[in-house]
């Protein structure tokens, strides 16, 4: 292209932007805000949308809450500020997911950190994310940028670059580019002049990558700037409304807390890459282990292959531990993968069981989602199932029971029953070392059992006496010490619900139902 041509273009996108600037509250008070505090409350897709009662694009969306929410922009010195509490609007059974846990997380050049509720801080590296959140330094300038003021003002200080000018449906679209990891879509309505929504892209482990699109809405003025009273923010996975924010209102140049890093910050490692633990072998019995990292994965020998239970949380370590049961026995390696359900922790390893090539067995409710998931491109970003990879797996589907035996092992799958935490769920039991695999039926977490009765109606409804439990969360127990771990669980949920009542508090999940008497 001619010099003089893109000077014509980058003259029009920044008119473009002036005009939007105007229409916002002035080009001159955008460009010189001090700083912006935005005060609300939101609500987030639990698990990606991936944690519902099944996998079906109908079943009711579980929702995580963030209240005493504020955001902050410090624009004189380049610094933003995400804070929330955090709750889940549904029952959930460790303590942590009901703590209202305080998040405070700072952005401040390029340095992001956290400040804990003691008033520690830690340095957070360039980009985290696990079946639950996504987080890092890249992330938090993305989100920094969801807020049209503080995208306008990026623009007008020469912190963003613009470009790539298109029209479509009355929208005036634009690539934002800030450094080379972290660009933005953005799109202000032609009419209007008002910006109308903000799109990035993410790596997900379940997903492969997801787009988030942040539609503005409601704007009224706040000392005479325009701001969206509303955000909503779409993920390109069904059309999933990620992250729901509710404005009570902003503030506009007001004194803000000190965002700059500490020096123990700024000389600090900057942490890289996923975290995964050191993996853990056990032998439970003759031809049947349980690695452990985070989460458990079992395997068991078959007579020419290995079959593994759950590949948990992420694709890098679920690549680790195919790698590591592939060691096991010479000459013989995983071919087949049993998920219990689909929940987004629980198949979080699922695309390196793709590019693996294993058979994939679970509940025939879960095929649909599985295959969409396999088929997931991603443009951006580097995964796990490469542009090239065979993404047609062989599925087997169970609806009550199916039994995979040969001359040297003989399991059976189950269809979980009682239960609501998972309704397209299977558990594995090996009959002749009376040993059951467990996900989520007994052992989903310590705190609260929430489903008390679930693991011995599952015994009872198939006739199944079990010795071991290998679990997903937990470690391998005795039957007895599952009982116990069940009965104490029941015990707190009990205690928990007597204490709310009394405070006239009636948590969803509560009265726990229970199809046993005391
Ligand atoms: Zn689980």
């Amino acid at each position: 292209m001619e010099k003089s041509t893109i000077t014509q273009k980058n003259n029009t996108l920044m008119d473009i932007i002036k005009k939007s600037a105007e229409a916002l509250g002035g080009v001159d008070n955008i460009r010189n805000l001090h700083t912006v505090i935005l005060y609300g409350y939101a609500q987030y897709a639990y698990m990606w949308g991936g944690g519902n009662i099944t996998a079906s694009v109908d079943a009711p969306q579980k929702l995580l809450e963030a209240t005493y929410l504020q955001r902050v922009w410090d624009f004189d010195n380049d610094r933003f500020q995400l804070k929330e509490r955090r709750n889940m609007l549904f029952p959930f059974a460790a303590e942590f997911g009901h703590a209202f846990f305080p998040l405070n997380q700072i952005l401040d050049g390029d340095i992001a950190y956290n400040k804990l509720p003691d008033g520690s801080t830690s340095r957070v590296g360039e980009f985290l994310q696990d079946p639950m959140t996504v987080d890092g330094r890249r992330i938090r300038k993305l989100w920094s940028l969801t807020n049209p003021v503080s995208m306008i003002n990026a623009i007008l200080n020469n912190k963003a670059a613009v470009n790539n000018l298109r029209t479509v449906n009355g929208l005036d679209i634009m690539d934002i580019t800030v450094d080379k990891n972290t660009s933005l879509v953005f799109a202000i309505n032609r009419d209007s002049k008002i910006p109308q929504y903000v799109q990035w892209f993410i790596p997900q482990t379940n997903l492969g990558e997801t787009t988030l699109t942040t539609t503005f809405t409601g704007y009224m003025p706040f000392d005479g700037i325009q701001l969206p009273m509303g955000y909503n923010t779409k993920m390109d996975f069904r059309d999933t409304v990620y992250f729901k924010m509710y404005v009570d209102g902003y503030k506009i140049d007001k004194t803000i807390e000190n965002l700059k890093a500490p020096d123990s910050i700024v000389d600090a490692i900057v942490p890289e890459g996923e975290f995964i633990p050191p993996l853990e072998l056990e032998i439970i019995d003759d031809g049947v282990w349980r690695i452990a990292g985070i989460g458990g994965t079992t395997v068991i020998e078959f007579e020419d292959h290995l079959t593994i239970f759950e590949l948990y949380w992420g694709q890098l370590q679920a690549k680790q531990i195919i790698e590591k049961a592939n060691t096991l026995v010479p000459n013989k390696k995983v071919t087949e993968l049993i998920i219990s359900h689909y929940h987004f922790d629980h198949t979080g390893g699922f695309r390196a069981a793709v590019a693996a090539g294993l058979k994939v067995y679970t509940n025939r409710g879960n095929e649909a989602v599985l295959r969409e998931l396999a088929e997931r491109q991603t443009p951006h970003f580097e995964d796990v199932l490469s542009k090239e990879a065979n993404r047609k797996f062989e599925f087997v589907p169970i609806d009550e029971h199916l039994r995979l035996s040969d001359n040297k092992t003989t399991i059976d799958i189950y269809r979980v029953i009682s239960n609501n935490h998972m309704a397209d769920a299977v558990f594995v039991y090996i009959p002749d070392k009376k040993i059951f695999l467990d996900s989520d039926v007994a052992t989903a977490a310590y705190d609260w059992q929430l489903w008390p009765n679930s693991y011995l109606d599952n015994l009872d409804h198939y006739g199944l006496e079990v010795e071991k439990v290998s679990t997903v969360h937990e470690k391998v127990m005795t039957h007895n010490e599952v009982l116990e771990y069940i009965e104490g669980g029941r015990k707190r949920v009990l205690e928990r619900s007597k204490k709310a009542e009394e405070m006239n508090e009636y948590h969803p999940g509560y009265p726990i139902f229970q199809t046993r008497e005391e």
